[in-house]
C-alpha cells in the first residue's frame, strides 16, 4: 500500500463564506490526513506565478484577482492514491457538472470561484506543495 501525497488550497470564496471547517471535515471524513496547513493570502504576483500555467487563457487577469482577493488555506493532504481520489472528491471545474457530493457541488458559487483546488499529477503536487511550505521536508 503506498501512501502519497497531494496539495490542496481552500479559495477565498469558501473562506469568506465561513466554509473552511465544513470542507475539512469532509476531506478528513474521506481519508486525507492533514499533514500542514495554514491561513494566509496571496499577492497577485503570487497567484500569477502559481497559475503560470494559464497565463494565455482568456480568465487568467480575474483568476489571479479572485485568487489574491481574499484569504486561502493550503493544505499538504496524505492518502493512498491522494491525487486522483482527491480529485474525484472535489468534483469538476464548473459546480454545474460537478458529481452529488462532491466539495465543488457542495460549496462553489461558479466556475472560476469554485471553493476548492486539487493537484492535478503527483509532479504538480509537488510543486504546489513546495510553493506554500518550501520550509518543510513534506512532500520530499
Ligand atoms: N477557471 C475559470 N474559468 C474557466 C476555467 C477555470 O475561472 O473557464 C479558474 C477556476 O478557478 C479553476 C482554475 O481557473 O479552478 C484553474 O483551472 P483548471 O482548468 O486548472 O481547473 P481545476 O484544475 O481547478 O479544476
Ligand atoms: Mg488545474
Amino acid at each position: 500500500m503506498t501512501t502519497t501525497k497531494t496539495f490542496t488550497m481552500i479559495k477565498p470564496d469558501a473562506v469568506t463564506a465561513g466554509n473552511s471547517g465544513a470542507i475539512i471535515k469532509i476531506i478528513e471524513a474521506h481519508g486525507f490526513v492533514v499533514s500542514a496547513m495554514k491561513l494566509t493570502q496571496l499577492t497577485a504576483a503570487q497567484a500569477g506565478q502559481f497559475y503560470g500555467i494559464h497565463k494565455e487563457r482568456p480568465f487568467y487577469n480575474d483568476l489571479v484577482d479572485y485568487m489574491s482577493g481574499g484569504p486561502i488555506i493550503p493544505m499538504i493532504l496524505e492518502k493512498e492514491n491522494a491525487v486522483e481520489d482527491f480529485r474525484a472528491l472535489i468534483g469538476a471545474t464548473n459546480p454545474v457538472e460537478a458529481a452529488e457530493g462532491t466539495i465543488r457541488k457542495l460549496f462553489a458559487t461558479s466556475i472560476s470561484a469554485n471553493a476548492i483546488h486539487g493537484s492535478d499529477s503527483h509532479k504538480n503536487a509537488l510543486i504546489e506543495g513546495d510553493f506554500f511550505f518550501s520550509n518543510l521536508e513534506k512532500m520530499k
